[in-house]
């Protein structure tokens, strides 16, 4: 029986062979024309002003608090059913995260518990679009601008998504995507950082070379210090090459998200939620599963069948460090990491296996 993977990137080795070739006979491995354009083509698919290639989501995130001035003292807001990096950055700067729990429906930040929470040493809210869903981002965008309080959207998952017809990358104040291969779109590692504004712009550009701008007599004029967050040729290539089949790799990803529906809703599975006003690129087919079904039983069940599944992902507030350092874990997001799942989702997947197995399962348990 074939082993069905949870996912697959989709690239394959033809679609940038010619192209790599000419990387290594050119030499030129960093700075060069693929970063330029894939740095320009996401800037004209997202429509936002700035984009600037990096590392990975995670180095996004830093650049991006960075350029908020976050520093110890300050509180971040942020949605508690996520990867902990979305913590992590925050922590890292000496600042305190704040979990804002989620909603249990779309597994966003929930409004209400954001406007509660924020208080006078709230410098800035991370909104996640958890799986790529942006659901529920113009309520927080709202309150962020009458609170006056800068929004960073942690997109890792959902480049390709959109919010009344506007790209994910153009919402919020900054946005920061991740090349992954967990990702829709894979450059190995890899991110990005996005912002309309030009003072965040510059400072990120700076920053994430050494601190860099411009020329001095031979060198460059180093007018700030800095890192290196930058992302290479090899990786800008790939990212270029599968943005222009980006649309379409959603478009299948929906169709495979609602057969899924279809099969599993009938058993008790309730798929993660959208509004209408939005489009999800469906980065991972998350379901939270009925009352009468143990989730580590279930995915024990499936890897015995040759199918990988996993839990949907993490309360923050509810991780070792997390609970031990504050103490506050949020009901929501706690009960999300233990009551969902996440199927297989790529071209390769045969969705009637997958649900017949998950069927048996069912009955099994019925007895
Ligand atoms: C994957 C992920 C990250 C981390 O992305 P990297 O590119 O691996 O640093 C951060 N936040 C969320 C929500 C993610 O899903």
């Amino acid at each position: 029986m074939d082993k069905i993977k949870l996912i697959e990137p989709y690239i394959a080795f033809d679609q940038v062979e010619t192209e790599l070739k000419d990387i290594f006979s050119s030499g030129q491995f960093t700075r060069g024309k693929h970063v330029l354009q894939f740095a320009d083509d996401l800037k004209q698919y997202t429509q936002a002003k700035h984009a600037f290639l990096v590392t990975s989501a995670t180095t996004a995130l830093t650049l991006s608090l960075k350029a908020l001035d976050i520093k110890a003292g300050d509180e971040v807001l942020v949605a508690d059913f996520s990867f902990p990096a979305t913590a992590n950055v925050v922590e890292d700067l000496g600042a305190k995260p704040v979990f804002v729990d989620v909603k249990i429906d779309t597994f966003n930040m929930c409004p209400e518990d954001l406007q509660k929470k924020i208080s006078a040493k709230s410098k800035a809210v991370i909104f996640v679009d958890t799986f790529g869903n942006p659901s529920g981002i113009e309520a927080i965008i709202e309150i962020c601008r009458q609170a006056n309080i800068p929004l960073i959207e942690d997109a890792a998952c959902a480049i390709g998504s959109s919010s009344r017809g506007i790209k994910t990358g153009n919402l919020a104040d900054i946005t920061c995507f991740s090349f992954h291969p967990r990702k829709l779109l894979c450059t190995g590692e890899g991110g990005a950082v996005l912002t309309n504004s030009d003072s965040y712009a510059n400072f990120m550009e700076s920053k994430l070379m050494h601190g860099a701008k411009g020329t001095r007599g031979l060198g460059m004029d180093f007018v700030t210090y800095g890192y290196n967050y930058r992302m290479s040729e090899i990786q800008a290539l790939l990212g270029h090459t599968q943005l222009k089949h980006l649309d379409k790799i959603v478009l299948s990803r929906q169709e495979s998200f609602d057969l899924y529906g279809n099969k599993l809703s009938a058993l008790g599975f309730k798929p993660q939620q959208s509004a209408s006003d939005c489009h999800h690129n469906i980065q991972s087919v998350v379901f939270t599963i009925p009352e009468t079904i143990d989730q580590i039983e279930l995915a024990r069940y499936l890897a015995e069948h040759a199918i990988e599944s996993t839990l949907g992902t993490y309360c923050l507030s509810g991780t070792t460090y997390y609970k031990n350092t504050y103490n506050d874990v949020q009901a929501n997001a706690w009960w999300l990491e233990n009551n969902t799942i996440t199927l297989p989702c790529h071209d390769n997947v045969d969705i009637e296996r997958v649900c017949e197995t998950i069927q048996q399962f069912c009955k099994n348990k019925q007895g």
